[in-house]
């Protein structure tokens, strides 16, 4: 199936690009390493062949659509405005990938004639971390994907694994695994994954008291080591300037007090209300192994008990904090 899906793909990237109906195509490639996938951007038909779709693309690309659209805008502002032109970006997209460019689209980073979403159905991708922890640390020489298998060869032998077990949690648990919106679909629709117990950790989570809350997150803020790669991977953190790197006034300092490094996370967290799609780039860049899924699901939880709200995944329904109602709860307002 994935296959097929790979062959639609690049004739309809090719089809694209020969009609020029949009300026560059931004997907994956098979990765350097064993058993990756990566970002690319296709410019020409012919680099079209690069393509691929499987569960090896990990990255929530829509990230590199706001920076390209972001960048060639600021590169119009010293053109005439009769001279300005529009580009428009062609996205290999699944249902993460158009939740957050549903979420642009609402919160105007750019128009929707400036994207061209190739939707694809999706069933989900490897963790990686799962899979390295499985090897047991072996460096992994070779590998494929068949049939609901992965093939590793590592130097201490061949293994076969299941593709089932190290799925990433958040894909296992996912709502939107087929495309929200879209120009244009590749493939039949994938089979729905298993939400139903999305919030069980967060469950947990809430029965803990304040301070052992606490603990849990002074814990696994202990390990982050402020790499900002998080931010960096994810499609809903744009802010030109990130108050991280603010100097006027600068809101947190750039060593290693571990306050700095709360406060970083608490303010990026706070940024994501209403805003996460749970796509797990950021905890998938995460290279310490931060649990920043427990706190980003706990605001996805409250923000569905509390608004009816789930970030993308409606372009008509505007998130919860975009929007003002003249009956709007105040009763969090107080005073201190
Ligand atoms: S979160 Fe859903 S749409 Fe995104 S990669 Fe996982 S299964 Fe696919
Ligand atoms: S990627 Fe991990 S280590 Fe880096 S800033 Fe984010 S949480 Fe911290
Ligand atoms: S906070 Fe993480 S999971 Fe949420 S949208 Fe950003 S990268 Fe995706």
């Amino acid at each position: 199936m994935v296959e097929n899906i790979e062959i639609k793909l690049r004739d309809e990237a090719k089809r694209l690009l020969l009609e020029k109906s949009v300026d560059v195509i931004i997907g994956y490639e098979t990765g350097t390493l064993p058993l990756t996938a990566t970002p690319c951007f296709i410019n020409s038909p012919e680099e079209a062949e690069k393509l691929v779709f499987n569960e090896l693309c990990t990255q929530n690309i829509a990230k590199y659509v706001h920076d390209f659209i972001t960048n060639h805008k600021n590169s119009q502002k010293r053109v005439k405005p009769e001279d300005r032109k529009k580009k428009v970006i062609g996205v290999v997209a699944r249902g993460c990938t158009t939740r957050s460019l549903v979420l642009h689209l609402q919160e105007r980073q750019y128009d929707r004639d400036e994207v061209h979403i190739i939707g694809v159905p999706c069933e989900g991708y490897l963790d990686r971390k799962k899979l390295e922890k499985t090897l047991q640390g072996e460096e992994i020489l070779d590998g494929n994907v068949e049939n609901g298998q992965i093939k590793v060869k590592t130097a201490a032998g061949d293994k076969t694994l299941s593709r089932a077990d190290l799925l990433a949690d958040n894909c296992r648990a996912c709502r939107f695994n087929n495309p929200i919106i879209s120009d244009i679909i590749i493939g039949s629709p994938a089979p729905a994954m298993n939400p139903d117990n999305e919030y069980e950790k967060i469950n947990e989570f809430e029965k803990k008291s304040l301070a052992e809350r606490w603990a849990h997150f002074t814990k696994e803020m202990g390990k982050c080591l402020r790499c900002y790669a998080c931010r960096q991977a994810c499609p809903s953190c744009y802010c030109p300037t990130c108050f991280a790197e603010q100097s006027q006034p600068q809101w947190v300092g750039i060593g290693d007090d571990e306050s700095d490094t709360q406060v970083f996370q608490c303010m990026r967290l706070f940024h994501m209300v209403g805003r996460c799609v749970d796509c797990g780039s950021c905890v998938s860049v995460c290279t310490t192994g931060v649990d920043l899924r427990n706190y980003l699901k706990k605001e996805e939880k409250d923000c569905w008990e509390l608004f009816g709200s789930r970030a993308g995944s409606s372009l008509e329904e505007m998130p919860p904090l975009g929007k003002y109602g003249e009956h709007d709860k105040q009763d969090f307002i107080y005073n201190p």
